[in-house]
């Protein structure tokens, strides 16, 4: 069997770069271990930059009906029985989509892989696992029929999240950073009037709330690493009350959950490769670099991989210069956003991994402070968007931090538009005509 590209992954970053391949034409095929849903819990939240792309990819209606709108996080710290409230907005972006999305994984990926169908050029096949890959050749193994048989490519991308084995073939390591916490995840139905995303917080613990559609939330509840067995021990009214102590509002709603192997672990953890390219292989998503949950960053990256190597492969193939050299490109763009988005949510986790009441306190005042300044709201929010990055300087944490005063000056949206990347910093090659 021959084709064009094999992607070894048919998870969201897998599926968004097939897609854009499709769409120039680009014979694609998608190899995926899993027969069919996951039962596993993954990233659901979508910020604007991939809301852009998924409009580009001509999915945007199917991603929004399925989906539900945040456009406003509220943050809310608690000391004793008083609640002290500060909110981030994703208004203040510019842009077409000024709001994230909550949808599910598995909805997500069918609506992809049903858009892909679409093109002759599109292949899927699941229950299929990438096994052994030599040169241009990739071993692959039906797991019902247990027969491996060769495919041959053009390019390799490995898509394959954390265990890579495009990964390994291209020799490249990873250094694992992991955490003092883990956290525990669930969706369960929700009240009504809960449609912003909600983060409760003590200075010792942590409750973030996602609604999801279907008047249903998504959760994730900060417990110390290691806690996990024993608390699994206890009966499940244990595991309400957390929720409920820190969220009144759960109550009847949380309660819904009645046994602990409906909760997932979620062990966060953070690398980044040295390199996603070497000669014809390439790495995207979580394959490349793996980011702590707390800004809900990790698919969005993947998905950010997937449309700049897309866009590359489907200029080399229109051009018909398909020296591998050239995809060297896609790490020029992206390595130094995925650099910074894993630097912004490490900051993140630590702000809320150390459970006294000093960090606490700082924590609380630098949001409330960044909610006021406007020029630090903007500059949060662009950068966990996506949609442009803009490094927040010594100065900004003064004033967030309390010690410099804070600006009375507000951006102007020909400002907010400039601090967003343009198509010549996602596609630079476009513009040198540089592709050999
Ligand atoms: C348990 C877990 C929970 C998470 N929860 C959150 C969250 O709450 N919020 C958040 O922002 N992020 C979360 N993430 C991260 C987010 O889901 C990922 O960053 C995102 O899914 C990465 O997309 P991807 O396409 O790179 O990889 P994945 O989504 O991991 O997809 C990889 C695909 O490759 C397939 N595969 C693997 N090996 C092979 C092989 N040899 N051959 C063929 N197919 C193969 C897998 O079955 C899988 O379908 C979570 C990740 C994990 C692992």
């Amino acid at each position: 069997m021959k084709t064009d590209v094999l992607i070894s992954g048919g998870g969201i970053g897998g599926l968004t770069l097939a897609l854009k391949l499709a769409r120039c034409g680009i014979d694609v095929t998608v190899i995926e271990r899993l027969p069919g849903p996951s039962p596993v819990y993954k990233g659901e939240l979508l910020q604007p930059k991939s809301l852009d792309i998924f409009d580009s990819l001509g999915v945007i209606e199917p991603v929004l009906s399925h989906g539900h709108r945040i456009a406003e996080l509220e943050l809310v710290e608690l000391k004793g029985k008083r609640a002290e409230h500060s909110s981030m907005s994703y208004s203040i972006l510019p842009g077409k989509y000024p709001y994230s999305l909550m949808i599910h994984h598995e909805k997500l990926k069918d609506i992809l892989r049903a858009k892909g169908e679409e093109y002759s050029s599109f292949h899927y096949m699941g229950n299929t696992a990438c096994k052994k890959i030599s040169g241009k050749t990739v071993t692959v193994e039906d797991r019902s029929e247990k027969e491996p048989f060769d495919i041959e490519c053009e390019f390799i991308i490995g898509a394959e999240g954390r265990s890579s084995v495009t990964r390994d073939y291209m020799g490249i390591e990873v250094s694992e950073r992991k955490y003092n916490h883990h956290f525990l995840t669930v969706t369960f139905p929700r009240p009504l009037d809960m449609t912003k995303g909600r983060i409760v917080s003590t200075y010792q613990s942590f409750l973030g709330l996602f609604p999801l559609p279907n008047e249903e939330v998504r959760s994730v509840y900060l417990i110390p690493a290691g806690e996990y067995k024993s608390l699994r021990k206890k009966p499940i009214s244990e595991f309400h009350k957390l929720y409920i102590d820190l969220c009144p509002d759960l109550e009847g709603y949380v309660d819904q959950i009645t046994e602990w192997k409906q909760i997932q672990l979620m062990v966060p953890m953070k690398y980044h490769a040295d390199t996603y390219v070497k000669d014809h292989l390439a790495l995207i998503g979580d394959a490349a670099h793996t980011v702590h949950p707390m800004a809900g960053e990790g698919m969005n990256m993947a998905i950010q991989d997937g449309s700049v190597l897309g866009e590359l492969l489907c200029d080399m193939y229109a051009s018909g210069r398909l020296d591998p050299a050239n995809l060297e490109w896609y790490p020029k763009v992206r390595k130094r956003r995925v650099s910074h988005q894993l630097h912004l949510s490490h900051l993140s986790a630590l702000a809320y991994s150390y459970p006294y009441r000093p960090v606490g306190w700082l924590r609380n005042k630098s949001l409330q402070r960044m909610e006021k300044d406007r020029v630090s709201q903007f500059k949060q929010m662009l950068n966990i968007s996506g949609l442009g990055m803009w490094r927040e300087t010594l100065y900004d944490r003064m004033v967030q931090g309390g010690l410099f005063p804070l600006r009375k000056s507000f951006l102007s949206n020909e400002e907010k538009l400039g601090a967003s990347f343009t198509e010549e910093q996602d596609y630079p090659w476009k513009e040198k005509e540089e592709l050999i």
